[in-house]
């Protein structure tokens, strides 16, 4: 059975909607969208060797079926620069976890590097009672919590919806370099958004689908945290 389909079959065996952050982001990866390479510790110490196999810096992640907005609570930690601090990170987070979420289920912490700085941006996937599924794009942080600038298309986008849907945002120009920044690579986020309207035609059982944040760089993009949510079937 392709991995794809294994990963939303044990979650819906489980009876869980929300996949992890891990299980998102495989799912992605197997349909081409480019994330960061993400492992599950379940310990301390598989936490450390994890963060050496990838090279320091490294972030961890709390990884919980049951936690959907894990920096909200100390559950992310980053910009580790050692084994110790690694180490310390893995305490910190199970700590701060299982004083807030008492009753979470924790699969343990999820391991990646650290990214090195881009332009944020965010794709998003919710299905609209009239339309379907739409695909949301916006730039990361304040500019999509306060501003709402964002832009909406009906799957399945065309090269020209993804090519418009980038420029309509307000924000646009901090694509294209501002204050000395690299200009991002912008035909490669048309790429993205068109293979993410891919993937949400080919999964129907997808119901939600954040990409958030997804780091853009002069060459190429990459989704540093995933979330999806299924459809429940009863
Ligand atoms: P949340 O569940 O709270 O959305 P995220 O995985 O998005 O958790 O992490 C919170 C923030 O930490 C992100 O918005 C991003 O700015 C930063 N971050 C997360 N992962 C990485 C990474 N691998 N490299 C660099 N920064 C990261
Ligand atoms: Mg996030």
């Amino acid at each position: 059975m392709a991995i794809e389909q294994q990963i939303i079959d044990k979650a819906m065996s489980e009876g869980r909607s929300l996949l992890t952050e891990i299980e998102s982001k495989e799912l992605l990866k197997q349909a081409g969208i480019s994330v960061i390479d993400t492992n599950l510790a379940a310990s301390r110490e598989e936490a450390i060797s994890i963060s050496r196999h990838f090279g320091f810096p490294v972030v961890l992640k709390i990884a919980s079926p049951d936690i959907v907005h894990k920096s909200d609570s100390g559950g992310v930690k980053l910009g580790l620069k050692t084994s110790k601090q690694v180490g310390k990170a893995y305490d910190d987070i199970s700590g701060a976890i299982s004083q807030k979420y008492p009753q979470a289920v924790i699969q343990g912490v999820s391991v990646q590097k650290m990214a090195r700085p881009g332009v944020e941006v965010i794709i998003g996937m919710s299905k609209d009672a009239q339309f379907g599924p739409v695909l949301m794009f916006g730039l990361g942080g304040i500019l999509v919590e306060i501003l709402k600038d964002v832009s909406f298309r009906i799957v399945p986008l065309t090269r020209r919806d993804a090519r418009e849907m980038i420029r309509e945002i307000k924000g646009f120009p901090l694509l294209e370099g501002y204050r000395g920044q690299e200009p991002v690579d912008v035909s490669n986020l048309e790429e993205l958004l068109v293979k993410v309207s891919d993937f949400v035609e080919q999964n129907p059982e997808v119901k939600e689908l954040d990409l958030n944040p997804i780091f853009a760089y002069s060459n190429g993009a990459v989704a540093v945290d995933a979330r999806v949510v299924l459809e429940t079937t009863s």
